[in-house]
């Protein structure tokens, strides 16, 4: 649907983390009411009704994800459950009745649970900058199908983490050698690769813990190794909990994560990486 350019620098204010709904609600309502395109005036009245209806809307928590699964060529991890499943793991553990209870006054967006799921590394819809954020991984690796030296991988990565030929003692053969130290499982260079040299090991989610934007910005840290759904839903429901005994009067996650958590996150999970 068009929008005149006093729509789209009226939707540019709305705060980042409800953008989305609102420009979402705003298409809705004007084609429910027959308009053509998105004028000043639509804008204006949904977000009136859409910030009079807030406390209403606010479920104690939101998964956010990015364009991946509307065809995005990037996906590194086509994988749809996982969202399923943190749907279910979140409503149940009824972190509005929680909330409710910790937090004196309205309920606001800022105090939801908050996970951002994204399906590659360009990370659209910013999981560094919330609670817990997962990065969908295709983990590469070198099979024995030879390999044409047609160096598509070596120009498809965007981490120079492949090198052809020999040019150090680890390389002896006219083989792809990938630096895994560099890679970022984007899975690019499965993609491009005519000859199936290279190929996809295995999918997986990397998972970032406690992050979060406002007066104190924090990136989150990321736990080391790709995981499989399952264990990324165990370390999901870990920090629940770890939330749930901690947080008082709606402190973030990122507030009460500390390094001595992240530390104990990573042995207690360590084993169930997919990438060792
Ligand atoms: S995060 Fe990756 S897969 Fe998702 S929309 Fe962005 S580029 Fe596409
Ligand atoms: S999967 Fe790793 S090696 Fe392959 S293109 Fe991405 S970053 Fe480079
Ligand atoms: S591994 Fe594949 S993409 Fe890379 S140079 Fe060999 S044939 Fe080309």
């Amino acid at each position: 649907m068009k929008w005149t350019f006093e729509a789209e620098e009226a939707i540019r204010k709305v705060p980042f983390f409800v953008r989305k709904r609102v420009r979402g609600r705003v298409e809705n309502e004007a084609k429910a009411e027959g308009k053509p395109f998105v004028t000043l005036d639509e804008v204006k009245a949904t977000q009136a009704r859409f910030l009079s209806r807030m406390e209403t809307d606010i479920k104690g928590y939101r998964i956010e994800t990015c364009f991946g699964a509307g065809g995005c060529p990037h996906r590194a991890n086509a994988g749809d459950r996982l969202v399923q499943m943190l749907e279910a793991l979140l409503a149940e553990a009824d972190l509005l009745k929680f909330l409710k209870e910790q937090v004196h006054g309205p309920l606001k967006y800022h105090h939801e649970f908050r996970i951002a799921l994204a399906d590659c590394p360009n990370a659209c819809s910013q999981p560094q900058i919330r609670d817990i954020g997962i990065i969908g991984a295709c983990i590469p690796e070198v099979t024995q199908d030879t390999c044409s030296q047609c160096a598509s991988c070596v120009n498809a990565c965007r981490e120079q983490a492949i090198v052809l030929g020999a040019p150090s003692s680890e390389l002896t053969t006219a083989w792809p050698f990938i630096r895994m130290n560099r890679c970022l499982s984007c899975g690019e260079c499965v993609r491009v690769c005519p000859t199936g040299t290279i190929k996809e090991k295995g999918g997986g989610y990397r998972v970032l813990l406690g992050g979060k934007l406002g007066r104190h910005p924090m990136l989150a840290r990321e736990l080391s190794g790709i995981f499989s759904e399952d264990s990324v839903i165990d370390i999901v429901k870990d920090g629940i909990a770890l939330y749930r005994r901690r947080s008082k009067r709606g402190e973030r996650f990122s507030e009460i994560f500390t390094d001595g958590d992240f530390e104990e996150f990573q042995i207690e999970h360590g084993a169930k990486r997919l990438d060792v």
